[in-house]
């Protein structure tokens, strides 16, 4: 009954200066929710596709405020029913996934849009008996190590995941700030971002090697007045940034074996493979295929949110040049794979809270 197909987004960012410099040929076409790749071997549909390349064309171009209504507000409307739900987006760097996600201060991208919703929504829907909290964590996954980007303390130590019989897996230790209102998250993601960046010795390179993962928790409390009694719904909203995809090409999802110590890329590679399995699955291929979830800090944190009790959409992001054909096509045919992917997603009521 609440099965759902993870849906799955398709985005071309504009140019880049360098590539106008270099005049370089256009390679993507948009078509309704096709996306072509010329010279074209194949046609592929997605549930989204983003023309983000020509502001120009007035009908056709989807900037931040489309990208966050067509897969934000579906995703708030899920975590106010007592959903899970996660965004990830998936592309080689450079392609816009920080832009998609984080954006920038004028250009504000999906995760800063749902919070300010997201409390716009929780200040409308409270009331007598009724009430909500808002918590978040942030995170970087580097090298199989996972970081506190909200540590107060500013510590650099790494903390370990473990496996709650219930819960499932969490973060052992990572702060989890309660928010109570939009100002609140803003100053805490510029905080985090910067310690994002500040610590790296070689910026560009570690970003593009470590996932960063943001993560909401909301919890909606229902007093029943008469009985006081009271219930509550929580659930948990994961937004997604991977490293850059072009790493995944190299290691798993090429099958070969990754080298002794190299754990770098091993969070995108057992990405590639568990999407796999799950995708045979959900095509009926492989029912009882077995799902690596365990093999990466990321896959076994996102389990919920991969074929599990989430409603989940990928955003798939390319570059139109036609130097990056290669890379685009791999990207274009991963997020092809991820859209048979079958979540389960159940409201988390706990009745008697
Ligand atoms: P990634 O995180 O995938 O490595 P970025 O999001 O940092 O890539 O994007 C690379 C560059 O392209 C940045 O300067 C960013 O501002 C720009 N960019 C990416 N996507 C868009 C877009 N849809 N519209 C305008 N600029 C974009
Ligand atoms: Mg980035």
């Amino acid at each position: 009954l609440n099965d759902s197909n993870v849906k799955v987004a398709v985005r071309v960012r504009p140019m880049s200066r360098r590539e106008k410099d270099l005049t370089a040929k256009c390679v993507v076409e948009m078509e309704g929710n096709q996306t072509i790749l010329n010279p074209a071997i194949a046609v592929f549909a997605y549930d989204h596709c983003f023309w983000s390349m020509d502001e120009s064309q007035k009908d056709k171009f989807a900037g931040q405020e489309v990208v966050f209504q067509c897969l934000g507000e579906s995703l708030l409307d899920n975590a106010f029913m007592g959903y899970n739900a996660c965004i990830f987006a998936y592309g080689q760097t450079g392609s816009g996934k920080s832009y998609t996600m984080m954006g920038s201060a004028e250009q504000p991208g999906l995760i800063p849009r749902l919070c300010s919703s997201l409390f716009s929504r929780t200040m409308r829907e409270a009331g007598e008996g009724e009430s909500f909290t808002v918590e978040v964590s942030y995170m970087e996954i580097y090298n199989e190590k996972v970081r506190d980007l909200l540590d107060p303390k500013g510590s650099r130590q790494t903390l370990r995941v473990r496996e709650h019989n219930v819960l499932g897996p969490y973060v052992d230790g990572l702060s989890r700030l309660a928010v109570a209102s939009y100002k609140d998250i803003e100053s805490l993601m510029s905080e985090g971002n910067k310690s994002r960046t500040v610590a790296s010795t070689n910026m560009n390179e570690e970003s593009s090697r470590s996932h960063a993962v943001f993560n909401i928790i909301l919890t909606h409390t229902l007093v029943d007045l008469q009985s006081g009694t009271s219930g509550e719904k929580v659930s948990k909203l994961s937004l997604v940034d991977l490293a850059g995809s072009e790493r995944a090409a190299k290691t798993g999802a090429a099958g070969e074996r990754l080298k002794e110590g190299s754990n770098i890329n091993k969070s995108l590679s057992t990405l590639g493979l568990v999407i796999s399995a799950l995708a045979d699955q959900g095509a009926g291929k492989n029912r009882s295929k077995f799902v690596p979830y365990r093999d990466s800090v990321l896959t076994w944190l996102l389990k919920d949110s991969l074929g599990g009790n989430s409603r989940t959409a990928m955003v798939a992001t390319i570059s139109p040049a036609a130097d990056n054909y290669d890379e685009t096509l791999s990207t274009l045919r991963y997020a092809d794979r991820a859209k048979s992917i079958v979540n389960h997603a159940v409201v988390n009521e706990d009745p008697n809270a």
